[in-house]
């Protein structure tokens, strides 16, 4: 049921579930708070007991209620896990000083705070809160000593006091390794998404044109064909081949066959508008996907790629070199299939070959 109520975005909903264990675990304490006073251990007025616990859970409700509402995203550090730890202290030290015997308790309920802590904190952090309770503890100590010496055993305090130290010293350790393996963890993690980027970056692009990989393309095939069944829009499949390109490679080397396939891709891409795609099929074989055209449309476009590339001035690279491209279209309304669509730009392209080539045949 407490599912429904948390937050949906990950850290957020991690942020209020830790928030809450913590006021769970307050709960116990406070309980447990009563019940010693109604046993008689403590040293104070049931009314200075009731405002302390009504100010103390304000704070704890406050914090509930701003990472509820997200106003913590707002803050250096919208975990709080700090202001959280530091607002338990002060409560802790007046029950300490308020308890007789049992004062050792509270102690406990401390190491039970710092390993909130381990969640979040920096070693400097762990470091200062530990350092700061153990000098507040002292003081504390040093309050009740001078206000009320007869409910001391001193020597028993300062061992107390030792032991307390001493474990805070290895809580701290234990707490900055944490906090190292956590920062190590996080380093990786981020190494390990860049990686994912790279890895996805090589499978849809392909490193010699910087067009889109056939993969890539046929995954953005498969939406396109959702969409356009969804609101009835047209896209065109072009089919380019380049031709004759086994000679250009042979004649002119195969460093000019790669400048062809370049120059090749720069003109689709200016051909094309930014909605539309075009990918490298494999070898000189390119894509072009023309969304919300109609074959008339397709055929202007694909008639300026043509031309482009047969009056392209390649003198700088090859004085002789003359390169120009086949070309076949369809429509996917025609047939509503992705495959036979593509399969039809194909056979056209193949027809625009039969032709005599440098052609664009849309029927
Ligand atoms: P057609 O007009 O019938 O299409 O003839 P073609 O010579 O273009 O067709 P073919 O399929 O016989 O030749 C394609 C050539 O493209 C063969 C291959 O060596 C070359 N090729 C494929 N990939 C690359 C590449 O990345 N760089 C270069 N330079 N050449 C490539
Ligand atoms: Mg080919
Ligand atoms: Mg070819």
């Amino acid at each position: 049921m407490i599912r429904r109520f948390l937050p949906d975005e990950p850290k957020q909903r991690l942020r209020l579930k830790r928030n809450l264990a913590a006021s769970a675990a307050s709960l116990i304490y406070t309980i447990m708070a009563i019940y010693l006073y109604l046993e008689g251990y403590f040293r104070l007025d049931m009314d200075v007991l009731m405002i302390i616990m009504v100010v103390y859970w304000l704070g704890l409700f406050s914090f509930t209620f701003i990472i509820f509402t997200g106003i913590n995203m707002r803050l250096p550090d919208p975990s709080m896990t700090l202001v959280q730890m530091y607002w338990s202290i002060p409560f802790m030290m007046l029950m300490v000083y308020a308890l007789n015997d049992l004062r050792n308790i509270i102690l406990l309920a401390f190491f039970a705070l710092l390993s909130f802590g381990s969640f979040r904190l920096t070693s400097r952090q762990f470091f200062t809160i530990t350092l700061t309770t153990l000098l507040v503890y002292l003081a504390t100590m040093i309050l009740l000593y001078i206000n009320h010496p007869l409910r001391m055993h001193i020597d028993k305090e300062i061992l107390h006091f030792i032991g307390f130290s001493l474990t805070s010293v290895l809580l701290v350790y234990t707490g900055s390794a944490t906090s190292q393996l956590r920062e190590r963890n996080r380093l990786q993690n981020i190494k390990l998404r860049k990686a994912l980027e790279e890895n996805r970056t090589l499978a849809t692009t392909d490193d010699l044109t910087g067009l889109i990989t056939r993969r890539h393309f046929m995954e953005i095939l498969g939406k396109q064909k959702a969409w356009s069944e969804r609101d009835g829009s047209d896209f065109v499949i072009c089919f380019a081949d380049l031709d004759h390109f086994k000679y250009i490679n042979d004649s002119f080397g195969h460093h000019t066959g790669d400048v062809v396939l370049q120059t090749f891709a720069d003109i689709m891409r200016k051909s094309i508008r930014e909605i539309d795609y075009a990918a490298r099929f494999g070898g000189e074989e390119f894509v072009m996907l023309l969304i919300n055209t109609d074959i008339e449309q397709a055929r202007t476009i694909a008639e300026r790629v043509r031309s482009s590339i047969e009056n392209y001035n390649f003198s700088d690279l090859a004085p002789a070199l003359n390169v120009t491209v086949s070309i076949g279209l369809a429509n996917f309304k025609q047939f509503n299939s992705i495959q036979e669509t593509l399969m039809c730009a194909d056979n056209r392209m193949y027809q625009a070959k039969e032709n005599g080539r440098n052609m664009v045949i849309d029927e």
